[in-house]
Formats: C-alpha cells, sequence, structure tokens
C-alpha cells in the first residue's frame, strides 16, 4: 500500500511530520540521518535549538573570527575565517618602516574580518529558496507545495503549507500574497496564481476532513501558557505551542476565536465556513478556547499566574478605531469601520440610508463600501486622502468594489461635517496635494488653500486607521525585542512581580497589517516562549532537519506556460446582491495545469 496516498493518508489516520509525510521524488537524501521518528514536535524543538547554536555561534565569533562556524559545525568555513585575520594582522605587523595609512587600512580590514565572520556565524548557513518562498512572511515552502498539488497531492500540499502557517483557508483567499510579485514567470507571462492553489489544496484538505495526529512524544511537556487574544497571532502561536506539547488556552473577549480574520474580514472574501476550518484544525490539537474574557478587566498577569500558568502571551491586535474629531455618534449617522464590519459579520446591520461615504484608503475601508452595497445603499464612495494609485487597499480589492458600483474619491480631506436636524447631511472637503509621513508614522495630508468643495453624505463610516489599546500593562513595564525584525518583544515587570513571562506578538507589536505577518510573529513568540522555559527539553534534541534540495535543471518557459489560469468569479451584478464568496476554488484541471506552470527554482538555485 502506498501510504502516502491521500485515501491511505486519511485511512492510516493523518501524521504531520512534514518532512517523512512529503518526500520529494529524488530527495530522499533528506531523511539519509533520520531515525524514521521524526514528528512535528522535533521539528519545531530542532529549529528551537538550530537558532540557539546560531546565537552562540555569534557570539564565539565575536571571541576569535571563526570560532563560531567551528561550533556550529561549518568548519571550512571556520578555518577560513580563522586563517584571514591573522594574515591581515602579519601584514600590519610586517610593515617595519613606521605607522603608514596602509597600517590604518589594514587594521581596518581586520576589524571587518571580525565582524563579518560574526554576521556570517550569526546567520548560519543559508538555504536556497525560490523567490516566491523568500517573499513569502511564513517562508512556507511555496514550490514544494505547488509540486504536490501538481501529483494530485493536495492532502500533503495542506500538511506543507501548516507548517508554517494554520491559515491555509484565509490566505488562500486574502493573502497580499507578495510571493506572486517575486514569481520568475513575471517574466515569463504572468505568476503562478499561488494564492489560488493554496486555497485548492485548503478546500481539498479539509474537506477531506484531515485532522492533526495527536503527536507522537505524548503528554502534555514545557511550560503553561496564555495567550491573549484569539486572532491570528494568537491562534498561530497556540498552534505552535500545542504542536510542542505544552498546555495552551486562548483568551478573548470576544465569544469565537479568529479576531479580525472572523470579525473583520468581509464574509463575500472570506465565508465562515473557511474560518472554521483554519480555527478547528487548531482547536483539534487541545487548545483551549475562553471567549468573553477581557483581560485587564475579567483576568491579569496575577490572576493567570494564580491559576498556575508559566506565561503571558499578549496577542491583542490593533483594533481601537481611531476617528475624526469632528464625527459625531451613530444616532448623527457616524459609524467606525471596525464596529460597523462586526455588526455585518453578526448578521445585525446598520441602516445606511441615502448617500454612503466611507472615509479612508485601506481594506477595511473597501470592505466596508461593499458591505454597504450588499445591504441596499444606493450610492457608495470611498473618500481618502491619498491618490487611487497610492491607495494601502490590495489593488485587487480595489478593482473589484469599481466593479460592483462603488465610487472613488481620491485626494480629499474632510475639513468638517455638515450637521442638519442632528444629522450628517455632506461633509466640506479640501483637495490634498501630496501626503507626508509625520514623525510619529501618522498620515499628513498637505491641502491646497481654497479648494474646499462640499459631498452629500448621510452615512459616514470611518475606516481611517486603528491602534492597539494597551491600557492593561501596568505602568514601567519594558518590552525588549527578541529578533532583529523586531516582531516579538519580552516584558518585563517592574520589580519582578508577578512572576510569569510575559511577551507580546502580532499587530499590537507590529502595527496593522497582514494575516500572514501576524501568523508569523505568534509562531516566532511560541518557540521563543518555549526556548525560554523549557530549557532542558531543548537541550535533548536529538534529531536534526536534514532538509536537502537535490538540484534540477529548469525548464524556464513553454507556451502553454504563459497564459495564467483564474477561478471563476460572480459577475459584478450579481456579487452586489449577496454577501456569499464572490470567487469559487479552482477545478482539478485548473489547479494541476497552474501547478505545471512552476519552474520550481528552489531546484535549480
Ligand atoms: C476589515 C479588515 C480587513 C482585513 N483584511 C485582510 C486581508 O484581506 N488579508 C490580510 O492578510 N489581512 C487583513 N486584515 C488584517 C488582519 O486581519 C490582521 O492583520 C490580523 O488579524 C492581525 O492578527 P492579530 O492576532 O494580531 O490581531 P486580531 O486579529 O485583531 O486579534 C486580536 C484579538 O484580541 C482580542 N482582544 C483584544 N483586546 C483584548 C483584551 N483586552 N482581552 C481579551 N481579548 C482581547 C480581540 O477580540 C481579537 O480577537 C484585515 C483587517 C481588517 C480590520
Ligand atoms: S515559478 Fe514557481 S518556484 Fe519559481 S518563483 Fe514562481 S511559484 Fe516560485
Amino acid at each position: 500500500m502506498d501510504s502516502l496516498r491521500p485515501e491511505n493518508l486519511l485511512r492510516s489516520g493523518y501524521k504531520d511530520c512534514v518532512l517523512c509525510e512529503v518526500p520529494r521524488p529524488g530527495e530522499e537524501e533528506r531523511c539519509r540521518d533520520c531515525s524514521g521518528r521524526l514528528d512535528q514536535r522535533d521539528r519545531l524543538l530542532w529549529e528551537i535549538r538550530r537558532e540557539r547554536i546560531r546565537k552562540t555561534a555569534g557570539i564565539l565569533s565575536l571571541v576569535y573570527p571563526g570560532l563560531g562556524h567551528l561550533y556550529s559545525g561549518r568548519i571550512a568555513f571556520g578555518v577560513f575565517w580563522a586563517a584571514l585575520l591573522p594574515l591581515s594582522l602579519v601584514l600590519v605587523l610586517n610593515v617595519g618602516s613606521g605607522i603608514t595609512f596602509g597600517h590604518g587600512v589594514l587594521l581596518l580590514e581586520a576589524g571587518a574580518i571580525w565582524w563579518m565572520a560574526h554576521v556570517d556565524a550569526r546567520r548560519g548557513p543559508r538555504e536556497p529558496t525560490a523567490p516566491c518562498e523568500g517573499a513569502c512572511p511564513a517562508h512556507i515552502r511555496v514550490p514544494d507545495y505547488i509540486a504536490l498539488v501538481r501529483e494530485a497531492r493536495p492532502l500533503e500540499a495542506l500538511a506543507l503549507v501548516h507548517d508554517m502557517l494554520p491559515f491555509a483557508a484565509f490566505c488562500g483567499r486574502a493573502c497580499p500574497h507578495p510571493c506572486e510579485q517575486k514569481c520568475v514567470r513575471n517574466e515569463f507571462g504572468a505568476p503562478i496564481s499561488i494564492m489560488a492553489i493554496k486555497r485548492y489544496a485548503a478546500d481539498l484538505g479539509y474537506a477531506a476532513g484531515i485532522t492533526p495526529s495527536p503527536g507522537e512524544s505524548g503528554g502534555v511537556r514545557g511550560p503553561r501558557v496564555a495567550v491573549v487574544g484569539g486572532g491570528a497571532s494568537g491562534l498561530s502561536a497556540a498552534d505552535t505551542l500545542a504542536r510542542l506539547g505544552t498546555s495552551v488556552t486562548v483568551f478573548d473577549r470576544y465569544p469565537e476565536p479568529g479576531g479580525m480574520m472572523r470579525y473583520g474580514a468581509a464574509e463575500f472574501r472570506f465565508p465562515a465556513d473557511a474560518l472554521h476550518s483554519d480555527v478547528d484544525r487548531i482547536l483539534a490539537r487541545g487548545v483551549r478556547f475562553r471567549g468573553g474574557v477581557t483581560f485587564g478587566r475579567d483576568v491579569t498577569f496575577s490572576s493567570l499566574a494564580s491559576e498556575g500558568f508559566d506565561a503571558v502571551l499578549i496577542a491583542v491586535g490593533a483594533r481601537e478605531a481611531l476617528r475624526l474629531p469632528s464625527a459625531g455618534g451613530e444616532d448623527q449617522g457616524f459609524h467606525d469601520a471596525l464596529s460597523f464590519l462586526v455588526r455585518v459579520r453578526e448578521r445585525r446591520f446598520p441602516g445606511v440610508p441615502g448617500h454612503v461615504v466611507v472615509i479612508g484608503g485601506g481594506n477595511a475601508a473597501i470592505d466596508a463600501a461593499r458591505c454597504a452595497l450588499r445591504m441596499g445603499a444606493s450610492d457608495v464612495t470611498i473618500a481618502c486622502v491619498e491618490s487611487r494609485e497610492a491607495m494601502p487597499a490590495f489593488a485587487w480589492e480595489i478593482e473589484a468594489a469599481v466593479s460592483e458600483g462603488v465610487k472613488f474619491l481620491p485626494g480629499a480631506a474632510v475639513k468638517r461635517f455638515l450637521l442638519k436636524d442632528g444629522r450628517v447631511t455632506a461633509f466640506e472637503a479640501l483637495t490634498v496635494e501630496r501626503v507626508d509621513l509625520d514623525p510619529d508614522g501618522s498620515v499628513a495630508p498637505r491641502t491646497v488653500p481654497g479648494s474646499e468643495f462640499e459631498v452629500p453624505a448621510d452615512t459616514v463610516v470611518m475606516a481611517i486607521g486603528s491602534r492597539a489599546d494597551l491600557s492593561f500593562l501596568p505602568d514601567g513595564i519594558s518590552r525588549k525585542p527578541t529578533d532583529p525584525g523586531r516582531r516579538v518583544f519580552r516584558l518585563q515587570f517592574p520589580g519582578g512581580e508577578p512572576k510569569i513571562a510575559g511577551y507580546m506578538c502580532g499587530d499590537c507589536v507590529l502595527g496593522p497589517g497582514s494575516v500572514v505577518e501576524a501568523s508569523t510573529s505568534g509562531r516566532e513568540a511560541a518557540l521563543n516562549i518555549f526556548a525560554d522555559l523549557a530549557v532542558e527539553e531543548v537541550r535533548g534534541t536529538r534529531y536534526k532537519d536534514n532538509y536537502r534540495r537535490r538540484p534540477e535543471p529548469q525548464v524556464t518557459d513553454r507556451p502553454g506556460w504563459r497564459v495564467r489560469r483564474k477561478a471563476e468569479r460572480l459577475s459584478p451584478e450579481a456579487a452586489r446582491r449577496t454577501f456569499d464568496e464572490t470567487e469559487t476554488r479552482f477545478t482539478d484541471r485548473c489547479a494541476r495545469e497552474e501547478a505545471e506552470r512552476c519552474a520550481r527554482c528552489n531546484l535549480s538555485l
């Protein structure tokens, strides 16, 4: 029996070791030294250990160039760096005729060697990655999962995505997909539809009822962790911690998990069923969820410490909506986009009489405008300070909004709102000549004096940004980044009380971003927590991830590969009348043909 056939995979129980589950023909090399028992936990432990080795190697290389390389097993590099330094020092000493400019240059060179050796030891060996893989914030093995789809093995493709990103259904539908911008096929027609292929694998995998194995290590190990916030970052951290075998509980002030994926992104882009697929798989790992609990009010650092938790991860997002100071309340016709979208997702539709104007140029503005159309608004306009090209919303979402009938008023800033009988009727706008950024990063439109004009508005939805509400953090608490990218913070309590380790990740650290970025930050936070609190477990790591790719000749172009397949979409007329998903999944044939276009660049590097 071929245990890797999808049907057999399910029969024998889905075992989610990515390395063992997804052998690539011709790449058997990578499992050479594995005892055959490398499971998900071992893989993550090896990731933590590798990071630790790199850190130590970096420090050792500051003591003497090359020492770190020798420590991490890169013998040839170690010898090379170690030999370079004496060479340049000998050159300095050999110039016996007094100090010259050349001495200075040689000394500088010696310093540069020292520093470069440190940087190289800290970074570790570089694996060749395809451009798409390098551009993906989660570094998913894109060419490998595309190859699995081509071979009609979508379940394994999904397993490979899950290794780095638990939100395959979301990111198969609504990811900013920077991978496609970097795809080499841009030079030969059009990029691979990577996002649509991911959605295909996710839909098929979830429909087949794929559930994660309970893990081969068994039992609860490591620290007890409380995650505050059940959005992309919190759930991703919980998923990784559960894979490591720890006991993890997610707290959220909303009754259901999902954060902005559930309550923000509009239903016609990300339907509830798809959300359940992603979230239920995480909960199936044994992650506990406690909804309707607000951190700072119902639970605190101290109360969680006394409940026996060893660490708290703050992943509360950045969803406190910003409002224009002159805007009024809902009874006057003003809404903020986030509360508006939450109500739409919960089917408690707010009234949208007359002309609806959405202020802002991001994804929340586009979602709110498209929702307003579906709720029967006769006329919806998006007004923003940016030009149409500079709007921060995804270009394809702007296109969809235009096709459905949303109007745009770019380059306009609100000067004041005009009210009649206690309700908004219009606003006065000024033309924006350019948009600057203030030192704190906030948008500062420069307007043209005397360019006032009036825009009718009976309902105003503000989508001008959001920020994190961290008012629950005790005074004097300090935050220290755990990584150079500043994606995760370690919290230090004043006076060392309460006795619980604190961390922060996701949008509340990065600022409003995307699910893939928040999820990556959550995964990193989980690895950091485990590394800090389960030192012995990491020290005992036995297996090594020996993943090695074998080079293959690359076929760059074929005439049939120039055409990019697209999934079917509802017509704009039909779309604006329904909250049903507007885009369908690839058919089997379409997915295979699109996957065949991939050049598997990783194998030619
Ligand atoms: C309208 C909209 C559309 C978007 N569209 C896209 C898109 O198409 N593609 C994309 O990639 N990204 C999109 N995003 C961004 C994406 O949703 C976020 O970047 C991502 O969800 C951030 O994850 P997070 O876990 O950091 O925060 P969140 O998802 O915001 O989750 C934070 C969670 O913490 C909870 N919480 C907050 N405070 C407390 C407290 N004191 N106690 C307990 N719980 C608390 C909240 O209830 C929430 O569930 C969109 C965002 C919005 C608002
Ligand atoms: S052709 Fe395939 S491997 Fe190469 S960048 Fe595009 S998706 Fe990635």
